[in-house]
């Protein structure tokens, strides 16, 4: 049988995981109990079981990435700082090419908290 075609993304195909009636697409990371279940994604540290579904004001998108609380606070405060400095940053312009520098460094910064997040889970994720 065919994986079944992922519709938060459009793009990838929804497959079982190894987990307990779970299926994860394999482009954009949404997982779901089944076909017609809510979506859920799961913590992007490596083997960290955890999962969030959508939440009021920051529902699921494809491509979201999403680290657990648990594993947050092992981020340190200084990359959380940066973060929300950015966003602030991007709140007060409209310029489309600082946006888009803003964007990109906020890529930068999240890719160093799941680096920190990581590093720190190691052995107890
Ligand atoms: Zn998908
Ligand atoms: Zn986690």
């Amino acid at each position: 049988m065919k994986a079944p075609l992922c519709h938060w993304c459009g793009n990838g195909r929804l497959r079982p995981t190894p987990w307990f009636r779970t299926l994860s697409c394999d482009v954009c990371r949404v997982g779901s109990a089944d076909l017609n279940g809510p979506a859920f994604i799961g913590c992007c540290i490596p083997f960290c079981r955890a999962s969030r579904g959508d939440r009021k004001g920051d529902p699921l998108t494809a491509h979201m990435e999403w680290i657990c609380s648990r594993h947050w606070r092992a981020v340190p405060r200084r990359l959380k700082q940066r973060r929300a400095s950015l966003r602030r940053m991007e709140a007060r312009t409209s310029d489309a090419a600082r946006l888009q520098r803003i964007h990109a460094a906020d890529a930068r910064a999240w890719s160093a908290c799941k680096r920190a997040a990581t590093e720190a889970a190691g052995g107890i994720a």
